[in-house]
């Protein structure tokens, strides 16, 4: 039983497991990861080159940033407009490209735009500014929405009228199962481990029974991903598809309930739109009607403008698996992490980013 970090780091210990998926492997596999986490780790880790010709690992729409569509940044944009509007936002957000600016460039020409720590750093600004309208951008999956039903269960609490959430909240499993139904081809899922801690297991079950791929929830470190390749390949080669747990030490069957319990009170699922998967039904949370009037979309009218995505970026193929950074022509020329294209460059956990920082080039 490892006990120590160092050891999920264990060099010998990585190459045995590497061996072993080496010797058990018959035929060609493809595992998809659908965490910014795990596209992070893989890369900096060099985990593919660890892996014999016939195990292929592939990002999927894992990075909220990534996914996250432009009309959402527009609309962002058009509320940091208002004069009477302070916008409060993760920092990944601030740099990724809307339809004709970026959140950095109107905080530029002196719109009130703060980047936040959490949603109770905004609580916070709403209290200091009573004349003015907070809204706090809501983006990521089910590892970052308990804070936000924290947020908007508190701005009631504090009496707060100022308060406002703009969510963009979406949960994995439509996404997932989006991915197979539209054909792209996967054999099993490295599935998420933060969002597992609070979703638990059974979110996954769907994935072996009805389309046969296998599912292992795992670490982000070396052996931890390692070990979560063996698992999957070995269910692969005795047609023994399921959902296991290599996480054990994070996650377990059952979750975090008291997250989910909290996140049920305030949101409820609704339709979303994802980068390259396109409006997926029920993938995406919005307040309950007994929140509702701290929704910023419902609460504050603004025109928003067409929405317009770039020629040349291929970060919806990329967040499909379909493609890879090093396909993409403006990869580490036009786009950079310093001068972002596409959303999957600005974010640390996106594909793009990911590879230049770790591979420097395609
Ligand atoms: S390298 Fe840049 S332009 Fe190309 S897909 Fe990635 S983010 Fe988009």
């Amino acid at each position: 039983m490892i006990k120590y970090i160092d050891e999920y780091r264990d060099k010998n210990l990585v190459l045995r497991i590497a061996n072993e998926i080496r010797r058990i492997s018959s035929r060609p596999f493809r595992f998809m990861e659908v965490c910014g986490g795990h596209t992070m780790a893989i890369q900096k880790f060099g985990i593919p080159s660890l892996l014999p010709e016939n195990i292929q690992l592939l990002s999927g729409p894992g990075c909220p940033v990534c996914v996250t569509g432009r009309k959402f940044i527009d609309t962002a944009i058009a509320f940091a407009r208002r004069e009477d509007v302070i916008i409060t936002t993760y920092g990944d957000l601030i740099r990724v490209p809307g339809s004709t600016s970026t959140l950095d460039a109107e905080r530029g020409k002196g719109h009130d735009i703060r980047m936040v720590y959490s949603i109770l750093d905004a609580l916070e600004i709403a209290n200091d500014n009573p004349d003015k309208k907070v809204i706090f951008l809501g983006i990521g999956f089910e590892t970052t929405t308990p804070s936000s039903a924290a947020g908007v269960v508190n701005a009631i609490n504090m009496g707060l009228d100022n308060f406002y959430l703009y969510s963009s909240h979406k949960v994995m499993p439509p996404a997932m199962t989006a991915l197979i139904n539209e054909g792209v081809k996967i054999d099993g899922y490295i599935a998420p481990g933060h969002v597992s801690t609070i979703t638990g297991t059974s979110i996954y079950d769907d994935i072996p029974l009805k389309y046969n791929l296998g599912c292992v929830v795992s670490g982000f470190e070396p052996v931890d991903l390692m070990q979560t390749i063996l698992m999957l390949t070995r269910q692969m080669e005795n047609d023994d598809a399921k959902v296991e747990i290599q996480y054990k030490r994070a996650v377990v069957p059952e979750g975090n309930v008291k997250a989910r319990k909290l996140v049920d009170e305030v949101f409820e699922a609704c339709d979303d739109w994802w980068r390259g998967l396109g409006l997926l039904k029920d993938s995406g949370l919005q307040l309950r009607s007994a929140y509702s009037h701290l929704d910023a979309e419902k609460a504050i009218p603004v025109e928003v403008e067409k929405t317009r995505e770039d020629t040349g970026c291929i970060c919806g193929e990329i967040l499909k698996g379909l493609k890879s950074p090093g396909d993409c022509k403006l990869f580490g020329k036009a786009c950079t992490p310093n001068d972002p294209v596409g959303a999957c460059m600005v974010s640390n956990e996106g594909a793009c980013h990911a590879w230049f920082r770790y591979r420097g080039s395609a």
